[in-house]
């Protein structure tokens, strides 16, 4: 492999999320020529929730949370997005997230807005009941933003089934009946969707198999390298080395491994799963996370967080395409290298839309309380991701612009016809 020092990512490479954000919305209408009311419009949230709540901690000490609910635009329908710990999130970090989700969901032309929610705590070093507890206390700081017609909220970054399970249960608690469609991504036994917890990567397994047919590379041979082994990391994983790829590089939040001639997935999951990390696994050599976003290989999946992919180090990615598992993985002026460099991206807003689509199956299926079988709920992800992939590629073409260019121009182009239907109230 390379031996030319790796770019690692600083702070200086990270500007704000949500000016970055405004400037793709300003840029992307204007290609769009989408007029300057739908551009003044989703360049803000239209409604901002700060919390700051106070939880007993298992010494019985207490402290003070900060969380966010943010809704970006609910044009097209309720308000839809997950619910992320982590200890470094920010405001300006949800409201990007949230202007995200609205784009995501017109690109696969859901019936929903975009929302965000976020509380800055660690759950890496939580216990579960204070875990509980927090989730609890938060759920209640925002349940006068949220509900099954509003705001749906699900899981993102640090939170799971669990912690929906407990939102759907407090809210349904206060209400005094039980509200299944409050949020999506719970477990299967209080109204889950079948296929939800393995959609988002599901969904960039389909994006890899759509992209490798459209550019002519035989998945069977190809060479791919994975950032961040999360859910939606390890089931990308598990998925395309089920159809026959070579998996060479997989990380984790304490870095990465590689193995040119194919790393032995089940073990990694084994050893993963022992020792709390990919690293050290047997016949693998230790990377680190900037080095994997480096390997020479067909596809790389960036599956973790936003900026990893910046001004600085996009020269040197080496991949044939790649498929944005996370949100916001690529800066906007690394997006440009990368386009420059004829690398084919499929767009985090079409690449990890799989979530968001089976929540929205989970979500009818909660309000019609009927259930379908994981191969309808497959199947029927599939249909939807296929005809967006076809429609930004089409757009792509019609317009020569990249793809991500063209799924902002085609969601875009979507929100601000439902905005000039709907008019401006009063
Ligand atoms: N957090 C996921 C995303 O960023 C899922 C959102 C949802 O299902 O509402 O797309």
């Amino acid at each position: 492999m390379a031996k030319k020092q790796p770019v690692e990512v600083t702070r200086s490479d990270i500007s704000n999320p949500f000016v970055e954000i405004q400037e793709q919305i300003d840029a992307i209408c204007e290609k769009a020529n989408v007029g300057d009311t739908c551009r003044l419009r989703l360049r803000e949230c239209e409604r901002e929730l700060i919390v700051h709540f106070p939880v007993k901690m298992d010494d019985g000490k207490i402290y003070v949370f900060t969380g966010y609910r943010i809704q970006h635009n609910d044009t097209r329908g309720p308000a839809k997005g997950g619910i992320r710990y982590h200890p470094e999130v920010t405001l300006d970090e949800t409201r990007a997230l949230a202007a995200l989700m609205t784009l995501k969901a017109a690109v696969v032309n859901l019936p929903y807005g975009g929302a965000k929610g976020a509380v800055a705590c660690n759950p890496k070093i939580m216990s579960r009941d204070e875990l509980e507890r927090l989730t609890r206390r938060y759920a209640s700081e925002i349940a006068l933003l949220i509900g099954p017609e509003i705001d749906i909220p699900a899981p993102d970054v640090g939170t799971n089934p669990q912690v929906m399970a407990w939102i759907m249960d407090t809210y349904s608690m206060n209400k005094g009946y039980s509200v299944l469609g409050v949020v999506t991504g719970k477990p299967i036994e209080l109204g889950g969707s079948r296929g939800r917890f393995e959609a988002t990567g599901r969904g960039c397994m389909i994006s890899a198999q759509l992209a490798s047919k459209h550019l002519g590379i035989p998945l069977n041979t190809a060479r791919v390298a994975v950032q961040g082994f999360g859910n939606v990391g390890a089931t990308a994983v598990k998925l395309l080395a089920q159809i026959g790829c070579q998996i060479i590089g997989i990380s984790d939040s304490k870095g990465g491994i590689f193995n040119p001639n194919g790393l032995d997935v089940p073990k990694v999951v084994r050893h993963k799963k022992e020792t709390g990390s990919v690293i050290d696994s047997k016949d693998a050599e230790n990377i680190t996370n900037a080095e994997l976003l480096e390997l020479d290989c067909d596809i790389l999946i960036p599956a973790a967080l936003e900026n990893q992919i910046h001004q600085r180090n996009a020269p040197s990615v080496k991949a044939r395409m790649i498929v944005e598992g996370a949100n916001g993985p690529t800066t906007y002026e690394a997006a440009k290298i990368l386009s420059d460099k004829r690398i084919f991206v499929v767009p985090d807003i079409l690449a990890n839309a799989g979530g968001l689509v089976v929540s929205y199956f989970e979500w009818v299926q909660d309000l019609q309380s009927f259930f379908w079988s994981e191969e309808e709920v497959n199947n029927q992800l599939r249909r939807v991701l296929d005809n967006a992939f076809h429609e930004v590629l089409e757009m792509s073409q019609r317009y020569k612009v990249d793809m991500r260019d063209a799924a902002y121009m085609l969601a875009i182009k979507r929100i601000a016809d439902t905005m000039h239907a709907r008019g401006i109230f009063p």
